[in-house]
């Protein structure tokens, strides 16, 4: 192939990020909280070394191009050794989402034809789950105490300097993530080395998630979740110190390790910040955080109170929006220079919007009268296109989510303002989000359907103040029939996360429905909308 340019034709793989991060940046610390509590301490040149002993260890145990290899892990250093060590190996990292139903975890890893697991010791249990649940792997590593298990180092010393690695093009597979949430199955969503790459160098930005080498970043977001937001490939481009929390994520433990390890940014869903404010609002002077500490938050609106709240302890949050198919930076909410001094209350509610695309990203919001005007009032569609926006799913072939001109259609309702901010207002499904988690109502609905005494049920979300959603089930008895709402949630709990179970069941005569004979929830939402308010 001739071409016109004069320019090095170099591959944008993952391998540049781990060359430079162990050349230049080799010192820099990467900490991990264990389960055990204590902090271990580690460098990227250390990470970088331990990742290709991995990649050649895969490779001589026979991983080959394209092939799976699963983690089942907190966020620690292992785990960023396998976000690199893996994709070294020609292979595709793919993080099991642990908050999931083990059925659930069984069917994606299957899904995914994962070939190795590489686990924790402290995850071992749910491991087990999975297993009983059909996940066939072919081998397991484990991470820590690995009693009759094979272990993750001894695997890792298997490795031989005469091992060649693979050549990478910046087309391979390095990654896959599943989307959750809708009643459907879930859907693989693979990022390439070059769209990884790009996103990288956008989301460290200073208007986009603002990443630097001076920074000490606490990822709280979990790597199993889109990759932790990408926060791991930023930290290790940019030369970022990085703070892992391990299992611990109760906010007295994420403080004490902000402010021991004087963590600068961090990251999360608003539910870890609304705890976090609470607890620093119940013992003032506790901690000792860093003066200008951010957070970036994102998975579901931040409240603008909660950023005025933090504004007010002397920490400054970013919101940012996204999703599992955009790996996920999608709009970022920065205030413009023109409107620095605008009234504060203006302020406020812009960086209460999800605000504006980062480069190389670009959006719209559309209806059926075309693309909405940037007058605050009209909704639509957001509709989203770039480099690291998926193009198709893996396993399924739903070419409904994209339009014929080439967007990806996000499923959430928008408006955009005269600034050209966007603001979320709702979402085209009925999918709850409690901590930051999906909960697909109409799942709940069916499986309550399915109670011999239960008529008809309405799953809604409703906002709560501290999981930003809980589902509460809308019930109608059969005639004659009896059922408690204890009796309703036990029947649903073998089925079901925990965290899936309404916090309400009530007894209702009939279910408002629309004109086709849908339940309306809309107008079940209105109904109950104050319903978790003093939760
Ligand atoms: P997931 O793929 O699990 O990350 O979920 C993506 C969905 O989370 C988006 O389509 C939104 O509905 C929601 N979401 C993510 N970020 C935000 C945000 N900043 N504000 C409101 N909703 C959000």
């Amino acid at each position: 192939m001739t071409t016109t340019s004069c320019m090095m034709d170099v591959p944008l793989t993952i391998e540049l990020v781990l060359d430079r991060a162990e050349r230049w940046m080799g010192g820099c610390e990467v900490v991990s909280r264990r389960p055990d509590r204590s902090l271990s301490r580690t460098t990227y040149g250390a990470i970088a070394g331990r990742a290709r002993k991995l990649a050649r260890a895969l490779v001589a145990a026979g991983i080959r191009k394209g092939d799976r290899v699963a983690t089942l892990m907190w966020n620690h250093a292992e785990h960023l050794e396998a976000y690199f060590g893996i994709p070294l190996a020609g292979a595709v990292t793919h993080t099991l989402n642990l908050r999931l139903h083990p059925d659930e975890i069984a069917f994606i890893a299957n899904d995914a034809r994962d070939r190795y697991l590489i686990v924790d010791d402290v995850l071992l249990p749910l491991y087990e789950k999975v297993v009983a649940s059909g996940a066939r792997f072919e081998r397991v590593l484990v991470v820590g105490a690995h009693g009759t298990h094979e272990s993750y180092e001894a695997l890792l010393e298997t490795a031989t300097e005469q091992t060649t690695l693979p050549a990478l093009a910046e087309t391979d597979a390095l990654g896959v993530c599943y989307t959750s949430g809708t009643t459907g199955k879930p859907k693989g969503v693979v990022y390439s080395h070059r769209s990884t790459i790009l996103h990288t160098l956008v989301a460290a930005l200073p208007d986009a998630l603002g990443v630097t080498r001076a920074d000490t970043l606490l990822p709280v977001v979990p790597m199993f979740h889109v990759n932790a937001w990408g926060l791991p490939f930023i930290a290790a481009m940019s030369g970022t110190r990085l703070v892992f929390p391990g299992p611990h994520l109760d906010p007295p433990s994420l403080l004490d390790l902000m402010a021991q390890e004087r963590v600068t940014i961090a990251a999360g869903v608003p539910t870890i910040w609304l705890g976090i404010r609470e607890a620093l609002d119940g013992s003032p002077g506790k901690w000792q955080l860093q003066p200008g500490l951010r957070m970036v938050v994102g998975g579901s609106a931040a409240p603008e109170q909660l950023i005025r709240d933090f504004d007010r302890l002397g920490m400054t949050l970013i919101h940012a929006w996204g999703m599992t198919e955009t790996s996920p930076i999608g709009l970022v909410s920065r205030v413009p220079a023109h409107l620095a001094d605008a009234d504060e209350a203006v302020r406020y509610r812009l960086r209460a919007k999800q605000g504006v695309p980062p480069p190389l990203v670009d959006v719209c919001v559309r209806n059926e009268a075309g693309d909405v005007p940037a007058d605050d009032r009209t909704s639509g569609e957001l509709l989203v296109k770039g480099p690291w926006v998926a193009g198709r799913y893996a396993n399924d072939a739903t070419p409904e989510r994209w339009t014929a001109d080439g967007w990806f259609r996000t499923g959430d309702v928008a408006r955009v303002d005269e600034h050209g901010f966007v603001q979320l207002t709702d979402r085209v499904a009925d999918l709850i989000k409690s901590g930051g988690e999906w909960i697909a109502s109409q799942e709940l609905e069916n499986a309550l359907m399915g109670h011999p005494a239960v008529k008809e049920a309405a799953v809604i979300g409703v906002a709560h103040p501290k999981w930003s959603e809980r589902p509460l089930a809308a019930v109608v008895l059969k005639a004659g029939a009896q059922a408690t709402a204890a009796e309703l949630c036990a029947h649903l709990a073998p089925t079901f996360p925990k965290f899936w179970l309404p916090d309400s069941v009530v007894f209702v005569d009939a279910i408002p429905r629309t004109s086709a004979g849908k339940f309306k929830k809309t107008e079940l939402r209105e109904t109950y909308r104050d319903h978790y308010a003093k939760a």
